[in-house]
């Protein structure tokens, strides 16, 4: 055992190399992890630490859910963000992250998306974070809608409005209820929250941004509405430019991988070490990923995935194996609930394969 922690310390050491100098040396320009640490990771580490699967399983896992789903052409990617559709459609990535900074990769894990809605969960972090999880259930709601993530209609039938932090309406609140004096302040705070949560400096795509925004009208609706009912927190057009914003960050599969693998380890960042969000807070950031991360597809997602997770219309998903490790994976391609066909049917085969349904094995 003595070896093989003294490996994992090397390999863990490798892969912060491999990612530090990007965190905060304001570089934009990602670079790819390494792929000799990869290698590293697999032929050194035969025990994965606190995950009950050892590294060969995991990976095995991984590169059987690519090799499964790489050829699939289901789908079509997101159209209503213009620019969107300019992504190669064929890109699939998948990623497990461990709490002790393993990675077992396969695909494009390297290649930056914009996070879309993936970021929603972090945001919501940042509220419980500055405030407490009350402030989420008093200002914005704790229920799943039923309904698509863009519904104008949930903010009329439901006494909440905004009800969840997960879709469009309770994101803009979330956007909104972050404490900053001014728009400036408040898209730093939003982005330095993702950046600690991803344990690095994170890009906007300024192109998917100026897409989003120019074409923004539903969002605009549900941030007036929102406004309009007394359940937004600040002015609509700044909610609404921060909210597009915090969607059109750049993000690989990896760095979704570290900010779920940061709630899977208690709200700790795996790479860097920081506490970033209280570990009293991630049970109920869980709970609404799990009711809520996929819209009007969460039933069958808990039923046939059984893991937390949530989705964004750039292809992304992470997935939360509570207390063990995260799986995220990207691809661009949509089914009409705008949830990734590839990245959903990777991580429900990865979940039903090693039986990680917080309910059961769920077998694809
Ligand atoms: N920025 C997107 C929107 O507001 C996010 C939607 C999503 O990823 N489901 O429409």
């Amino acid at each position: 055992m003595q070896a093989l922690s003294c490996n994992r310390q090397l390999v863990t050491a490798a892969l912060i190399t491999a990612l530090m100098p990007q965190a905060f040396c304001g570089a934009s320009n990602v670079q790819p992890l390494e792929a000799a640490s990869e290698e590293v990771i697999v032929e050194q580490v035969t025990e994965s630490q606190n995950t009950g699967f050892s590294a060969e399983e995991l990976q095995a896992a991984v590169d059987k859910a690519y090799q499964n789903f790489k050829g699939l052409k289901e789908g079509k990617n997101a159209d209503y963000i213009p620019i969107l559709t300019q992504t190669p459609s064929d890109l699939f990535g998948i990623v497990i992250a461990t709490p002790d900074g393993q990675f077992f990769t396969a695909g494009d894990v390297d290649y930056k998306f914009s996070i879309q809605s993936v970021s929603k969960v972090f945001t919501a972090a940042l509220v419980m974070e500055e405030k407490n999880p009350e402030a989420v259930a008093d200002n914005i709601g704790f229920e799943p809608t039923g309904l698509p993530f863009n519904s104008k209609l949930a903010l009329e039938i439901y006494d909440d409005r905004s009800v969840n932090p997960l879709v469009n309406a309770g994101a803009i609140a979330a956007v909104s209820l972050v404490d900053a004096e001014n728009e400036a302040e408040r898209w730093q705070l939003v982005k330095g929250n993702l950046e600690a949560f991803a344990g690095r400096e994170l890009p906007l795509l300024e192109a998917v941004y100026n897409s989003e925004y120019e074409t923004a009208w539903g969002n605009r609706a549900i941030a007036n509405s929102l406004f309009n009912y007394g359940r937004l927190y600040c002015e609509p057009e700044e909610a609404l430019r921060v909210y597009t914003k915090q969607c059109s960050v750049g993000v690989s599969a990896t760095d979704l991988a570290v900010m779920g693998a940061t709630l899977a380890n208690s709200g700790t960042n795996p790479i860097t070490g920081i506490e970033v969000l209280d570990p009293r807070h991630v049970p109920e950031l869980l709970a609404i990923m799990a009711t809520a991360g996929f819209y009007d597809e969460s039933g069958e997602w808990m039923a046939t995935a059984g893991l937390p997770a949530k989705t964004g219309v750039g292809g992304g998903i992470v997935a939360v194996v509570p207390g063990k490790f995260a799986i995220a994976a990207f691809s661009p391609r949509l089914n009409e609930a705008g949830n990734s066909i590839k990245s959903m049917r990777a991580i429900r085969q990865i979940s039903g394969e090693l039986g990680l349904g917080v309910f059961g094995s769920n077998p694809e």
